[in-house]
């Protein structure tokens, strides 16, 4: 299935749709008041939340423009982070009751993200550039301790680490393992990269992306023949292409739904 950016959008403007009707349900208290304490309070409420409803709806104007323009403004991008934070939980909700999965729409975020941050056009010295794995990827039989010291992997090709420490020599940049989101967050604290090509499934990756913000985050979903956390694999020619994103600024589209997954050699 094709990831559509535009379901992620369509979330956050029935999440503003559902601000607005908070805002008129507390004007009509306002204006039919039970007492004066109960008046203040509506009052105040109510100015906080237009404040609110201000700003994400000019987040979602700079989210849509930064899309049709080709183009990114810091401005535009900040407000755009805002609004999809402060929404993001309610389009979660929102899309629940509408019989959308979590991972589609999280898959979307993914996607809305990949796109901003590929307009932002950032050009990115390899060895500034993180590539951090999950540990689901190492072969489950394993017995080297890779999420310690990378390096301790013995590149016997029975998992697509092998494949990444080659694609990391190829460019030039870091590669990391990580457990979960805490030592992912070490190793972006450990080596202050300056942009970050992320493999994960939707959870991890959602949360990383708004964790790390506003460090640029291309992400590339895992795949999963054989469940969650086992074994995953994942589409190498995805991550080249971030990778080649960063160091090149060269547009270079990476859809998670193309279909070429990267295939281990053999134990699996
Ligand atoms: S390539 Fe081999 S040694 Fe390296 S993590 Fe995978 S199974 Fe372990």
């Amino acid at each position: 299935m094709r990831i559509k950016k535009r379901i992620f959008i369509g979330l956050l403007a029935l999440s503003l749709l559902f601000l607005i009707i908070v805002l008129l349900l507390g004007w009509y208290l306002v204006v039919n008041p039970s007492s004066f304490f109960n008046r203040m309070l509506l009052f105040l409420g109510l100015i906080t939340l237009a404040a609110l409803f201000l700003v994400i709806a000019l987040g979602i104007v700079s989210i849509i423009l930064i899309i049709l323009q080709g183009r990114s403004q810091p401005l535009f991008q900040h407000l755009g982070l805002l609004a999809i934070n402060i929404l993001f939980p309610i389009a979660l909700v929102l899309g629940k009751r509408f019989g959308i999965k979590k991972d589609t729409i999280k898959a979307s975020f993914i996607e809305l993200n990949n796109q901003i941050v590929r307009i932002q056009g950032l050009i990115v010295k390899p060895e500034k550039i993180l590539l951090l794995a999950p540990h689901c990827l190492q072969w489950s039989g394993c017995p080297h301790k890779i999420t310690i010291d990378i390096y301790n992997c013995r590149r016997c090709g029975r998992c697509c680490i092998d494949s990444l420490h080659s694609v990391a020599e190829k460019y030039g940049t870091r590669l990391a393992v990580a457990t979960g989101g805490t030592l992912a967050r070490q190793f972006v604290k450990k080596y202050k990269p300056e942009a970050v090509v992320a493999i994960a499934c939707e959870r991890d990756l959602t949360s990383g992306i708004r964790d790390t913000q506003p460090l640029p985050v291309l992400g590339v979903l895992n795949q999963r023949p054989n469940g969650p956390c086992l074994n995953t694999q994942v589409n190498l020619n995805q991550v080249e292409k971030a990778i080649q994103h960063f160091m090149y600024g060269k547009n270079v589209s990476f859809n998670q739904s193309q279909n070429t997954e990267y295939k281990v050699s053999s134990g699996m």
